[in-house]
């Protein structure tokens, strides 16, 4: 039991303050012992979440506990995730600059674009709005590139490629026709992948 100090070996005197060790020996130990001031002794005896060792404890953990082997093998986990993240970083990379490349040709060559005109004369807002409200495109998984604001009220939409333009096209003519007119725009290249 822990009625005198694990390094002094003197018996605690009636209500001494004194530092009781988390580790295996559950010795007690006066402050200026266990090297604590009487401001740090005070917060490990109030706060629970606070544990401390005696230096023998420490000591016992320590050579239990083959710390290089657990650092080396932090660093090795810390390095894989590096790599890992190096890799899906290259991987981004490469894919935007292809996207860069591939944008201009696209947009100038075949123009991957659908127009939706209004029958009747109408606010591009609300040919956006229909548009928006009856088709929703976010839920269509067609990658829209932009969206202009074309004459009488029409709006242009961008896409990657034929088959998000072909499909925005068909959804369009299903949900929108009675209203509005929807052309591809212009012609598709069909030389152009
Ligand atoms: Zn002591
Ligand atoms: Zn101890």
């Amino acid at each position: 039991m822990c009625d005198k100090c694990g390094v002094c070996d003197v018996k605690f005197k009636a209500n001494e303050f004194f530092l009781l060790c988390s580790g295996e020996c559950a010795r007690g130990f006066h402050s200026k012992c266990g090297d604590l001031s009487s401001k740090e002794v005070q917060l490990i005896t109030n706060n629970k979440n606070i544990k401390w060792f005696c230096n023998e404890c420490i000591e016992m953990f320590s050579s239990k506990i083959d710390l290089k082997k657990d650092i080396a093998d932090l660093k090795t986990n810390v390095i894989q995730d590096i790599t890992l993240i190096k890799e899906k970083m290259a991987i981004t990379e490469h894919n935007m600059s292809k996207q860069v490349i591939h944008k201009k040709p696209y947009a100038n060559v075949t123009g991957e674009v659908v127009v939706i005109k209004p029958k009747n004369s109408q606010g591009n807002d609300k040919t956006k709005s229909d548009l928006k409200n009856k088709l929703n495109p976010s839920n269509l998984e067609v990658g829209i590139k932009e969206i202009k604001n074309v004459k009488d009220g029409g709006i242009l939409i961008k896409c990657s490629n034929t088959i998000e333009v072909d499909k925005l096209k068909t959804e369009s003519q299903k949900k929108l026709n009675k209203n509005y007119v929807i052309k591809t725009y212009p012609k598709r290249n069909p030389c152009v992948k």
